[in-house]
């Protein structure tokens, strides 16, 4: 089944403390919709400026990823600049240029109103709730969000949450939106907001998943060498939509493997800058991540 993905499509600047490089390709839905892309069909939503290069389009178009909701205005493409600190965990935004965002009105194409899944991937909570509005109510909707959406669009992310069945957020975020220092009380505290399920990822430290008779804690594949940290989160929500949108099945079972695969997905996304290592990634590479990650955390009773 498909998956309609939604988000931001950007030029990126990014630093980390030994490389900087610039007008990357990047955005939340571009990093989502590429590592959905390896599970099921996408239909894109986003917009961007007539700056943008066709190289990128191609890269989309490889994927066999539908463009037909991708508007191309007229324009400067969003533009974000982010640098790294030490640790690779923690990031400051150096700057954003919203260009063709500020007018952004996104419309569904017919056809796409009806795809069952939806993944609302990092942009304004009015913009999600926009795009949600517009669909048949699909069978699975998660939604991503931000730091900034927590503080300056608090309402209407509050709003989101009543709409959605699945949230993927940071350790950082879900302290912030819950106001709980312990992750455990945060996970089960944004249950209490509205969706189902509640992902509260933890960077180099894996993941953990809440819901109403579930708890699953994934761990995080052991890299030695991150080149860039941009878009993991992205990465991860992509495979873990993709995936329950291939199989079709949202029980436990599939739920604790989308994890996995979101994790796998994220972990290949980081081994280089932008969507370098997501381009030439085969299936075979994530099924073959999944199998060590099932090794790596299995032992007996
Ligand atoms: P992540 O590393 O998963 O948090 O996502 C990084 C991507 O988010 C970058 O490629 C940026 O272009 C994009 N991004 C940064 N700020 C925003 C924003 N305010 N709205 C939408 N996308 C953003």
């Amino acid at each position: 089944m498909s998956v309609l993905v939604i988000g931001s499509v950007a030029l990126d600047t990014v630093k980390t403390p030994l490389e900087e490089r610039a007008d990357l390709l990047g955005g939340s839905a571009s990093y989502a919709a590429v590592s959905a892309s390896f599970f099921s069909p996408v239909n894109f939503v986003g917009i961007v400026g007539d700056d943008f290069p066709k190289a990128h389009l191609d890269l989309f178009q490889q994927r066999g990823i539908n463009l037909d909701g991708l508007e191309v205005a007229t324009g400067k493409t969003f533009r974000w600049s982010g640098e790294y600190h030490w640790d690779l965990n923690t990031r400051t935004t150096r700057s954003v240029a919203l260009n063709v965002f500020e007018r952004f009105s996104p419309k569904l194409p017919l056809p796409y109103r009806r795809t069952p899944y939806a993944l609302l991937g990092n942009i304004s909570p009015q913009l999600q709730l926009q795009v949600l509005a517009q669909m048949e109510r699909p069978k699975l909707v998660v939604c991503d969000t931000m730091d900034l959406w927590i503080s300056t669009a608090q309402d209407a992310l509050m709003e989101l949450l009543t709409k959605v069945d699945v949230v993927v957020v940071n350790d950082g975020e879900a302290r912030e939106l819950t106001k709980q220092t312990s992750l455990i009380k945060a996970g089960r505290q944004i249950l209490n907001y509205g969706p189902a399920f509640a992902l509260i990822k933890k960077g180099e430290h894996g993941c953990l998943m809440f819901g109403k008779d579930l708890f699953f804690s994934a761990p995080a594949y052991p890299l030695e060498d991150i080149h860039d940290p941009t878009g993991a989160g992205d990465s991860f929500a992509g495979g873990f939509t993709g995936y329950l949108a291939q199989v079709g099945d949202l029980s436990p079972h599939h739920l604790r493997r989308a994890v996995v695969f979101g994790s796998v997905a994220a972990s290949y996304c980081v081994e280089d800058f932008s969507l370098e290592r997501l381009k030439k990634l085969r299936k075979e590479d994530l099924d073959e991540r999944f199998r060590v990650f099932k090794q790596m955390s299995q032992f007996e009773g």
